[in-house]
């Protein structure tokens, strides 16, 4: 095993600049930085309420290369029981200015910036509205629904690099289904600050009842106890697709057979392990009942994996993203 960065307190107190160093906090629980509850401390802990702030702190910690990540709500996340040895920095920007092209902050809640959009008579984000999270775990991970994505609104984004900070293409993310450049690059991540979102105007009482329309869906769908989404992806197979019965005919037309339906049908639904459970009302949602540890919620996954492996011959992809000291207990 690789030894592990020692982090002295002093380090970071002469990393950042005096009065962001002021406001950092010590020892702080992830599972209360997090929608599934889990997970032990971050050693440092840093709210950014302002894309400077944020810019400054991140890059001071990219130039010498200080282990760090930046989170929105931590919907998206499953933090290890041993918890992160770094910083962790929040992100609660929330500066927009509307018009045909949003110039927004990445730490707005998703669902606020939708709400903004759809008062203001501008178009593109009704799907977002119920996704839980922020603009920036939004852009990491191309967060959608219903056939929307938030990678096609982007014009450019501004982001902070190896300590610099500069506007950026959509191109650069390299947007994929639930897939950005930042998921796949753990060592040094980038920091999304700002994000330029192209919408189109449209009439406001047409925007609301579209969104409305997708919030209904979702509320007749998803479970209400503690998780983060969908745990796994949807497999992209058009002959998997083909094969399975009761698939509805839009997704099999476009060969895309969901992680719920092979969890379902692999038995998984009800699984418990420990806190861990396979929700009743959605098989690929992975819930904390109460008293769940980290390592429950992976186990239970694990299980989910092997058993749709087994039926199906489908290797199933985690949307969720781990973060922190996996190595250590887990
Ligand atoms: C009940 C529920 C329903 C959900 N439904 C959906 C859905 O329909 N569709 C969907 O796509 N997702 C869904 N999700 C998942 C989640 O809400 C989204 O992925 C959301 O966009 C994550 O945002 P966040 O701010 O919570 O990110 P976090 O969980 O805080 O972070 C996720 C990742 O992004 C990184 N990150 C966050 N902000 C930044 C930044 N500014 N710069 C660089 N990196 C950053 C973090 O380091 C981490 O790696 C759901 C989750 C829940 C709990």
């Amino acid at each position: 095993m690789q030894p592990r960065l020692h982090v002295e307190a002093l380090d970071l107190f002469e990393i950042l600049p005096g009065p962001i160093a002021a406001t950092l906090q010590r020892n702080v629980p992830l599972k209360d930085l997090c929608t599934l509850r889990v997970g032990g401390n971050a050693d440092w802990l840093l709210t950014a309420e302002t894309t400077d702030v944020l810019g400054e702190a991140v890059a001071a910690v990219q130039r010498v290369n200080y282990p760090y990540i930046v989170l929105g709500e931590g919907s998206n996340i499953l933090p290890a029981d041993a918890g992160f040895r770094g910083l962790v920095v929040i992100n609660r920007t929330r500066s927009i200015e509307l018009g045909a092209l949003v110039r927004v902050d990445t730490g707005i809640s998703f669902m606020m910036l939708a709400f903004a959009a759809m008062r203001a008579g501008l178009s593109g984000l009704e799907w977002a509205v119920g996704i839980p999270g922020t603009l920036g775990g939004a852009l990491v991970s191309n967060a959608g629904a219903y056939r929307g994505n938030i990678g096609p609104l982007v014009e450019r984004v501004e982001v902070v690099e190896s300590g610099d900070r500069r506007w950026e293409s959509r191109d650069w993310m390299e947007f994929s289904y639930r897939d950005s450049r930042l998921r796949r690059c753990s060592e040094r991540p980038a920091c999304i600050l700002r994000a330029d979102l192209l919408v189109t105007p449209d009439a406001v009482p047409v925007i609301r009842s579209r969104a409305r329309d997708f919030q209904r869906q979702r509320i007749s769908k998803q479970p209400w106890i503690p998780s983060a989404g969908s745990f796994f992806k949807n497999v992209n197979d058009p002959v998997l697709a083909n094969k399975l019965t009761g698939l509805p005919e839009p997704l099999r037309k476009a060969g895309v057979v969901p992680a719920a339906y092979l969890s379902e049908a692999a038995g998984c639904k009800g699984l418990r392990v420990g806190g861990a459970m396979v929700a009743n009302r959605h098989a690929n949602f992975l819930v904390n009942t109460g008293t769940a540890t980290a390592r429950d919620i992976l186990a239970a996954a694990e299980i989910v994996r092997q058993r749709v492996r087994t039926m199906f011959n489908v290797e199933l992809e985690a949307e969720v993203l781990l973060v922190g000291d996996w190595d250590k207990l887990g």
